[in-house]
């Protein structure tokens, strides 16, 4: 596969299994730090969705 990609959330923690295909890995879970964080796993870039609360729920 090419790039990175990126992935827009709405919370400050994603899970993460990297998809079918060759890039699946087991679920982690992220937690965004300054509205962004990178899968160590995939290199898929999660950011904070414009807008979206931080806040947990
Ligand atoms: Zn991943």
């Amino acid at each position: 596969m090419s790039a990175a990609e990126i992935v827009e959330v709405e919370e400050a923690k994603v899970s993460c299994d990297g998809g079918p295909g060759a890039l699946g890995h087991p679920r982690v879970y992220l937690t965004l730090k300054g509205g962004a964080v990178d899968c160590p796993y995939c290199g898929r870039h999660y950011v904070l969705k414009e807008g979206a609360k931080l806040a947990a729920h």
